[in-house]
């Protein structure tokens, strides 16, 4: 169940958001005195704060600051629920933290959708890292940092084992010898272009040992691993 944190002290308003989040079927904790929102989150971990601006004791602003520079609970979406409608009072609230801001009075189909979003934004963000990738018989495995083609284990260099991890989470996406460059050896450091030729024809060598090439070269343009296209195969730009 998907909880969402109402912090409202208007009762109404917190009624009826109450109301249509759990028929929509969200889990809700209602909340309506600024200073109980901190420890309260902190129990509870929502999986996302509505958060009205204008609140007695604190306001929403700084309670979004508060929860932004907590390290727990920073990744929380918030949106902000407020009266004003000024451009710059919305300038202010993402500022200061939120994720997103609506205005009363608010549609609550709008408010719904507005909270799908944040909700789905977090879970590809925070989402686990994948520990393995495959293309075909090509298995990329991040944690024992180890690649097989079928059941045969393949021996590749730290630098090639970066490159095959690159276009393998990215499988037909064309890379360029500078975007290889820039992602496999980082802006700080000067490499020849030619040397990404070097380990491409390294890590070729090490996979075709056991199966068809599939690392295609886009002529002039980049490499990338596909089951498409021979033509190009066995050769660097
Ligand atoms: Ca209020």
């Amino acid at each position: 169940m998907t909880t969402i944190m109402i912090v409202e002290d208007e009762q109404a308003i917190s009624l009826l958001l109450k109301y249509n989040l759990e028929k929509a079927g969200y889990d809700t904790i209602c909340i309506t005195h600024g200073n109980r929102v901190i420890s309260a989150v902190e129990k509870n971990l929502p999986a996302l704060i509505l958060l009205d601006w204008m609140l007695p004791e604190i306001s929403g602003l700084e309670l979004c600051k508060i929860i932004r520079s907590n390290p727990e609970l920073k990744n929380i979406p918030i949106i902000m629920l407020t009266a004003k409608g000024q451009e710059e009072d919305k300038v202010i609230g993402l500022s200061a933290g939120a994720d997103d801001y609506v205005t009363k009075p608010f549609s609550i189909p709008e408010l719904l959708a507005r909270i799908k979003t944040n909700l789905r934004r977090v879970s590809t963000t925070t989402a686990p890292v994948k520990k393995e990738y495959t293309f075909k018989d090509i298995v990329l495995n991040t944690v024992e940092k180890k690649v097989f083609r079928g059941d045969n284990y393949i021996q590749v260099g730290p630098t090639e084992f970066r490159i095959l991890k690159l276009l393998i989470s990215n499988p037909r996406l064309v890379f360029s010898r500078e975007d290889l460059l820039k992602e496999i050896w980082g802006n700080s450091v000067y490499v020849e272009p030619r040397t990404v030729d070097v380990h491409i024809r390294r890590l070729r060598k090490a996979l075709n040992e056991y199966g068809a090439d599939y690392i295609r070269t886009i002529r002039a343009t980049g490499y990338s691993l596909d089951d498409h296209d021979t033509e190009t195969k066995g050769t660097e730009l």
